[in-house]
Formats: C-alpha cells, sequence, structure tokens
C-alpha cells in the first residue's frame, strides 16, 4: 500500500515526509484492520512531522482523524465484522489499571498510546486500530464531514467542558481552526454567546458566518468580559491577553498539546479574582462517544477541504500557512487492494 511516513523531522517546507510503498499492516489479535477512505489533517500532526513532539516511533505514519470501513478483525474482536464503517482517533490505547484509568481519567493514563504517533495512522490506504477504542459513526454523516470530528471535534468538545462555560455564558475562542470551529457551534448549541479572536481574515468571516457575536483580532480586547475563554492558537503569548479578558471567576483552557512558552504573569490582573488557568490532555472514549451524539443531534459540520492523499504534504504545509479555513481533509481516491 501507499503510505505517508515521517523521513526525518523538520520544518515541513523542506517536505520532512515521504509517500512510501509499504506492506499492508496485520490487526493484533484485539485490532481492526480499517480501509482508510479519508484522514482530516490535524495541527498535530504538523507538530509530529516538525519534531515539535519527540519521536515516539521512527518513520512514523501520522493521522489520527480516520473515516475507514473495517476490511479484517483479529481472532479476539467481538462486536465488528468486515464493512462497519469506524472511525480512528487519537487515543489509542491505555492500561485500563493505573489510578488515572480507575477513576474515568484515561486521558491521563500514563501508560496511554497516541494514533499515528506511537503507532501508525490514517496518511496511508490502510491502517489498524484496538477494536476497544474504535468509533462507531452517526449514520448519514459523510466520511469527509465526519474526519475533522474525530480530533478537533473531540478536543473542542473536552476544551468546551474545561472551561465549565455557565448556561447562557461569554465563550472566548483564540484562534479559529479546526477544533474551534467546531467548538463554536458546540457552544452556540448551549445557547452561549462567541467571540472569536484571531489574526486570519478568512477565520472571522467564517466565524461570523457560523454565528459568532464578534470576531476581531487575537490581541484584540472582546466586546464584553468573558466567562470561560479557549486558547487554540499555539501560541504562549496569548495566556495573558486571555486571562485578562476573562470576567471575575472566568476559566481559560488551553487546548493545544503543544504550545510556545508563556511570559510571566501579573498575578493582580491575569489571576486575581479566581480566574483558572487549565490544559486540556487528550481525551477519553466517553469524550468522543458523546461529541459524535452531540454532533449528530446539532448538525455540527466541519468546513472541509479535501486533497488526495498522495498530496498530504502540501495540505501540512497550507496548514502551517493559513492557506484554508475549517479543516483539511486527505481522501484515498486509490483503489483497495484486496
Ligand atoms: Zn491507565
Ligand atoms: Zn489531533
Amino acid at each position: 500500500m501507499r503510505a505517508w511516513v515521517v523521513a526525518r523531522p523538520g520544518p515541513i517546507e523542506r517536505e520532512p515526509l515521504r509517500f512510501v510503498e509499504r506492506p499492508v499492516p496485520v490487526p493484533r489479535s484485539d485490532e481492526l484492520l480499517v480501509h482508510v477512505r479519508a484522514c482530516g489533517v490535524c495541527r498535530t500532526d504538523l507538530h509530529v512531522s516538525e519534531g515539535d513532539l519527540p519521536v515516539r516511533r521512527p518513520q512514523v505514519t501520522p493521522g489520527h482523524e480516520v473515516v475507514g470501513v473495517v476490511a479484517s478483525a483479529g481472532e479476539d474482536v467481538r462486536g465488528f465484522m468486515a464493512g462497519d464503517r469506524v472511525g480512528v482517533a487519537w487515543l489509542r490505547r491505555t492500561d485500563g489499571t493505573c489510578a488515572y484509568c480507575a477513576r474515568g481519567a484515561e486521558n491521563l493514563c500514563p501508560a496511554s498510546e497516541y494514533t499515528g504517533w506511537d503507532a501508525d495512522g490514517g496518511y496511508a490506504e490502510y491502517t489498524t486500530v484496538p477494536a476497544a477504542f474504535a468509533h462507531r459513526l452517526p449514520d448519514g454523516m459523510d466520511d469527509v464531514a465526519s474526519a475533522p470530528l474525530l480530533c478537533a471535534g473531540i478536543i473542542g468538545h473536552r476544551a468546551l467542558l474545561r472551561t465549565a462555560l455557565p448556561p447562557g455564558g461569554r465563550l472566548g475562542l483564540y484562534g479559529f481552526g479546526g477544533s474551534a470551529h467546531l467548538c463554536a457551534q458546540l457552544a452556540l448549541a448551549r445557547g452561549a454567546t462567541v467571540h472569536v479572536l484571531t489574526r486570519d481574515p478568512a477565520a472571522r468571516r467564517l466565524a461570523l458566518e457560523l454565528g459568532a457575536a464578534s470576531a476581531r483580532g487575537a490581541y484584540d480586547e472582546p466586546p464584553e468580559p468573558l466567562d470561560g475563554a479557549i486558547l487554540f492558537a499555539p501560541v504562549g503569548d496569548l495566556v495573558p491577553v486571555a486571562l485578562r479578558a476573562l470576567d471575575r471567576g472566568g476559566i481559560l483552557a488551553v487546548a493545544g498539546i503543544h504550545l510556545s512558552d508563556t511570559p510571566p504573569l501579573r498575578y493582580e490582573s491575569e489571576l486575581f479574582y479566581e480566574k483558572e488557568l487549565r490544559s486540556v490532555t487528550s481525551n477519553t472514549r466517553e469524550d468522543g462517544r458523546d461529541l459524535l451524539k452531540l454532533a449528530a443531534r446539532h448538525g455540527i459540520r466541519a468546513t472541509t477541504h479535501t486533497y488526495p492523499l498522495s498530496q498530504a504534504q502540501r495540505a501540512l504545509q497550507d496548514l502551517k500557512a493559513g492557506r484554508f479555513d475549517g479543516a483539511a481533509v486527505l481522501v484515498n481516491d486509490l483503489p483497495p487492494r484486496h
């Protein structure tokens, strides 16, 4: 099969990925072999390709927003059959036995493994997934539209939960890419007022089209104080900016896996009055199931830009350069091998 691999992590402009020929992977006894139909392009794939995240598997195939069809199942798998449509997300495996797993915080499991980082992901014709971590996708949602839900959507959902936004609350979104534009729809569906703060004029237009009350520059002040804010841009300089925009008792959640260093914080204007700064780490399978249900119920859809699988590197370059709004999705246009 054809698969992209990170040959040597480095700036995406210098093309660290190669499109190579590889054997179709053999699923372990508890895994599914999935024929990839579509795979979303996430900023984390860029971090893996550029080396912002350390190498966990040399020559890894990125991609963790996979929509595909089960081609075969390992001998211990129950509940899935060839032909079932499934989603493959970032969280791939946990030990299921540690204190975090025991209390329902499997996103914090120290033994967790991730798709497209510890194991080969969906920038390929085929991939594998442990059956216990595969997601069933709602009917009637097409492959391309579903793909970005599997990371961008889930993280947006978890980040929104982490802000503990009160009913009808005022939410600020800093950065407005794949995850934020899905998060905005989730927040609006529960009656929030959404203010978007981003440098990109096209993203500001998309925000207003989706129903945001305002859209301004990343370092501008929102038109009213915020009960909650989410930092999607991987820019540590925006942490104090967003904290100053919070009302008393407001919570800022940092959604990304990677953030440039934050400047020193000023206690009086940025933390006092019980403002809180929180991170968001991965997600649980329950987050994924809940998000997929919410997306189906409220008709939440990603604005997508498709690329053929063979153009994955260009999609990542375009993501870094901010050449599209919404989310990029790779479409596997190669004929099945089996
Ligand atoms: Zn664990
Ligand atoms: Zn992701």
